[in-house]
């Protein structure tokens, strides 16, 4: 028997379960093997059941499956219509009583002679030290079962019921293993990518999730994060990814016209100039961006990574790489302030490298210069313009854009990052977010971006600490703020609304309601920021707060981006339920950027006016987690790729393995992976990938048609 022969060769399979099997979609033996567990019980701890009185020191929480003789077995009617069966377990040595209930039936399936194997939680009945189990699985056993071990329990194929599907899945493996040995199945995925992920090899994984070993974690197995899964998720989206970069190669064989300098001179200026080490990730995403700035066809890539992990210096090297190859860039950011942040700051990093400009739609023509500055950005004097919106304007032109950065792209349509790629001929195109999915994660499944991931942080931050309290809490909320405040920090009090008389807003907090009591409360001097006051008082607010004149910014969401304040440590968001969680990280991440260890723990403190099951859930991996990845995962998971997704739901592509929402990390591994071994697929040793990739499967990799080679 081999992997990718009919369903009929398996063992006990006839004609007839073989077009029972068949219908189902369960062809092959690879096919019933694509079949995968839908969970796991752990019976690993075969126990003694506790005796009458037995002082079970593992406590009473603790699952227990035991082997058993069912004694005085029987069915007892309840008032209504309930009944229950009850039964004694015998275990040799101890008994326990046991009770199903809402399963009438099994007082005629159960024997008193037979076997068992039980598996729940004993609880004790009443205190006199009797225990009892109640709704245990229950199976017979045949014979005394080795061990216990972690066990699959599958689910039905078609209809062919879950025990039938589980004997026929086990004796396929171990005659694959008995014939062919532990590489049972024939691996395709090359051994670079399985070394460089360190996921197991096809057989392996294949053995792990049906015959999971005795030390297996049952947690990650049914979460499906294993590494068996991992490697089944990784190998089925790098054929969708190897399929979509085959795509893009054809849709992109226009190469661009300009061409950039060697890294290197650039490199060591780059290098010199800066303050710090790039992190790991950083000069990991460094290298990809140089080998797209280096190749031939424009660069079209995504940067993501959580706020405050270094996403602006990945930029700002690549601007100096086209300054010295003679090409201008532009950076894009969705506020006035923050490109001004931005103008200041890389102008401290580069300005004795390179000629910067700022222009934004409210700079005041003459005072500033503004048509001059414009001017020399048209003819090439300019190397790094640094601007809003009004980088896409009709007046602003360039004479030679190489490269066009867009900051907080999520801010951003696709519309007006195509915009800003038309003010040059074919340029480069970095798009920066911190906002991971979902919008880039419908990119990453369709769209034509590659995709970079800084996951990690510069050292020296502290994470910020996260509590949810309650409106009756807000006394406690003062109290860790002041603390803050106290040793030198600044602080955000965040509302969800401007006045309370907006929309349904019904008892939410408002700036207009609280905010002199928050004001008071924190005693700084503070001011407020909200979408409706002018720009230039909102600025003169800002960079009040931002200098320290001001040490308690009253604000709504409109600091969510890109406002930097090294010495705001303490932000309290209010009417926190109303927001999601990609807008709470989001807005969390205003908060702990600094590296001043003297300004102490940085805190985050949601306010919840008290709701829904769902919004407590979200608050609560807000307040468990500061990992921005975990975070947007989470928030798939609550909202369903469907919600997430919109409108392109319908068009999702299906995965037998791997999820969207949870392994989308491996889905952005095998994007950058595919990208990187589509032009070494005639390399020696990629045969086997090819030959999958030719036959366009899904699952294991062998063709739905059949063809009964590998
Ligand atoms: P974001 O990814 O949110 O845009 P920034 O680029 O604004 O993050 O970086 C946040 C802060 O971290 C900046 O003050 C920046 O100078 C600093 N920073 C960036 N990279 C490093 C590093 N490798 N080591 C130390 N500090 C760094
Ligand atoms: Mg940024």
């Amino acid at each position: 028997m081999e992997p990718f022969d009919p369903i009929t060769s398996a063992r006990g399979v006839g004609p007839v379960l073989g077009r029972r099997l068949a219908e189902a979609g369960c062809r092959r033996i690879a096919d019933l093997l694509a079949h995968l567990p839908v969970r796991y019980e752990d019976r690993r701890a075969l126990g003694r059941l506790p005796g009458r009185g037995d002082d079970s020191s593992e406590g009473p929480e603790e699952p227990l499956t035991v082997v058993v003789r069912l004694e005085k077995l029987r069915r007892v009617f309840g008032r209504r219509r309930f009944s229950r069966v009850e039964a004694v377990a015998h275990d040799g040595e101890n008994r326990i009583g046991v009770v199903w209930f809402n399963r009438p039936y099994l007082v005629n399936q159960l024997d008193e002679d037979a076997s068992y194997l039980l598996h729940g939680v004993p609880r004790r009945r009443g205190g006199d030290g009797d225990w009892q189990l109640a709704n245990p699985t229950v199976e017979r056993v045949d014979e005394e079962p080795a061990g216990g071990g972690v066990r699959p329990v599958y689910g039905r194929i078609g209809d062919v019921p879950p025990s039938r599907v589980e004997r026929l899945v086990h004796g396929a493996v171990s005659r694959l293993t008995e014939s062919r040995g532990s590489d049972w199945i024939d691996e395709w995925l090359p051994i670079e990518e399985r070394a460089r992920h360190g996921l197991p090899s096809l057989a392996e994984a294949l053995t792990a999730v049906h015959c999971p070993s005795t030390e297996a974690s049952v947690e990650a197995l049914n979460e499906r994060r294993s590494p068996a899964h991992a490697r089944l998720a990784y190998g089925e989206f790098l054929l969708q990814q190897l399929q979509l970069a085959a795509g893009r190669r054809r849709r992109s064989r226009h190469g661009k016209p300009h061409r950039y300098e060697s890294f290197d001179a650039a490199e060591r200026v780059a290098r010199e100039l800066l303050p710090f080490r790039l992190t790991r990730a950083q000069e990991r995403v460094l290298e990809e961006i140089e080998t797209d700035l280096l190749g031939r066809r424009p660069m079209l890539r995504l940067v993501q990574g959580d706020v405050g992990c270094g996403k602006t210096v990945l930029a700002a090297l690549a601007c100096l790489v086209a300054a010295r190859s003679g090409l201008q860039s532009a950076l894009m950011a969705p506020t006035e302030l923050l490109a001004e942040q931005h103008f200041a700051s890389l102008r401290r990093l580069l300005g004795s490298h390179l000629a910067l400009a700022l222009v934004t739609s409210s700079q005041r023509v003459a005072s500033d210069g503004c048509g001059a500055v414009l001017e020399r950005v048209a003819d090439g004097r300019i190397d790094l313009t640094i601007g809003t919106h009004a980088l896409i304007q009709e007046r602003t032109r360039f004479a030679c854009l190489g490269l066009a950065v867009v900051d907080e792209q999520h801010r951003f349509g696709v519309v007006q990052r195509q915009a800003l790629a038309q003010k040059g001929q074919r340029p480069d195109l970095l798009v920066m977010t911190a906002t991971p999915i979902p919008r880039s994660l419908a990119l990453t499944v369709y769209g034509d971006l590659d995709v970079s991931l800084v996951d990690e942080m510069p050292p020296g931050r502290s994470p910020v600490e996260t509590r949810v309290l309650t409106e009756k809490h807000r006394d406690e909320a003062v109290d860790l703020v002041r603390q803050r405040l106290r040793r030198g920090g600044r602080a955000y009090v965040v509302f969800p609304l401007i006045d309370s008389g907006e929309g349904s807003a019904a008892g939410l907090p408002s700036l207009e309601k609280s905010g002199a009591w928050w004001a008071e409360a924190l005693a700084g001097t503070h001011g407020v920021v909200h979408g409706r006051l002018g720009r230039e008082e909102r600025d003169e607010t800002m960079s009040r707060f931002s200098t320290g004149s001001i040490r308690v910014l009253l604000a709504t969401t409109v600091i969510e981006v890109g406002v930097d304040v090294p010495e705001a440590t303490a932000m309290v968001i209010l009417g926190a339920e109303r927001f999601g969680l990609a807008q709470l990280h989001q807005l969390r991440g205003r908060i702990g950027r600094g590296t001043d260890q003297t300004l102490g723990e940085p805190i985050c403190i949601a306010i919840s006016g008290g709701s829904s099951a769902e919004a407590e859930r979200r608050l609560a991996v807000f307040e468990a987690s500061t990992d921005g990845f975990r975070i947007a995962e989470e928030d798939l998971r609550q909202r369903g790729p469907g919600e997430v997704l919109g409108t392109r739901q319908a068009g999702l592509p299906q995965f037998r393995f791997g999820d969207l929402a949870r392994d989308w990390k491996w889905l952005v591994a095998a994007r950058a992976d595919a990208g990187r071994l589509l032009d070494r697929l005639a390399e020696p040793g990629k045969e086997p990938l090819r030959r999958q990739l030719e036959r366009r499967i899904p699952a294991l990799g062998a063709s739905a048609e059949g063809t009964a080679e590998p």
